[in-house]
């Protein structure tokens, strides 16, 4: 008796075990309005932790590096360039794919050593990006940097970007006398003596949203919580979304 049974259940349990079989496992679904994100990498190597930054159900973002990314007409793939790479000068015609890119209305955040990107071209840090690594001397300075810096960042201005963010610390790279245009809405500010103060704002530029962070160096910045929830704001900012 105890056989047929054990048989009977076991005939119960075949559809079911068929069915199993017949699914394929499927990644969780990003959000059905997930801004389209391309990150742009290179000339900065960074840790494997930085792309938890990006791993946010309301972000779906693909990796290029520089400056394959710029090969194509990027506007029908995607909503928002985030730019962790340092390319000091892009050439026609991946200049031209950017610059209709952001023409177009599409967003951009500039990360970190972003702000060291196309610094020959000054509708760039001039219009767009709102400030500039300067590499060589302007006026007799050029800028600087410091690794591993402990800072108290603070909120400047009350935004979509900031939301959420109170005073909070990191431990950091510092960037000094970067130019800097006197247009840019201030964001966050660094108490640090070798920060230039202002760590994250808002360009003028009209026709698309841009945001520069200068945070960022490396995995004391990216699994730092206050850190990836400004990120993820400011990548949804530009793409509209808040
Ligand atoms: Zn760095």
């Amino acid at each position: 008796m105890k056989k047929i049974i054990i048989l009977l259940s076991l005939f119960a349990a075949w559809p079911q075990a068929a069915a199993l079989q017949d699914q394929v496992w499927k990644a969780p679904a990003k959000r059905a309005d997930a801004v389209r994100a391309l990150l742009v990498t290179g000339g900065h190597d960074h840790d494997l932790d930085f792309y938890s930054v990006f791993d946010d159900p309301a972000i779906q973002t693909l990796v290029n590096p520089h400056p394959l990314a710029f090969s194509g007409d990027m506007r029908k793939r995607y909503d928002v360039v985030v730019l962790y790479d340092m390319l000091k000068s892009l050439e026609e015609p991946r200049r031209k794919n950017l610059r209709a890119f952001v023409e177009s209305g599409k967003g951009v955040v500039v990360l970190h050593n972003g702000i060291g990107d196309s610094v020959d071209w000054p509708w760039w840090y001039e219009e767009v990006v709102g400030g500039r690594y300067l590499f060589e001397p302007v006026n007799g300075k050029a800028s600087s940097y410091r690794h591993d810096e402990p800072q108290t960042i603070s909120v400047a201005l009350d935004h979509p970007i900031t939301k959420g963010l109170g005073t909070f610390r990191i431990w950091d790279e510092t960037y000094k006398d970067l130019w800097i245009s006197p247009q840019v809405k201030v964001l966050l500010r660094s108490d640090n003596a070798t920060s230039d103060g202002p760590v994250a704002w808002i360009s003028p530029y009209a026709k698309s949203r841009v945001v520069y962070i200068q945070l960022g160096h490396d995995r004391n910045a990216n699994l730092n919580p206050n850190y990836q929830q400004l990120v993820r704001n400011a990548i949804r900012w530009a793409a509209g979304k808040i």
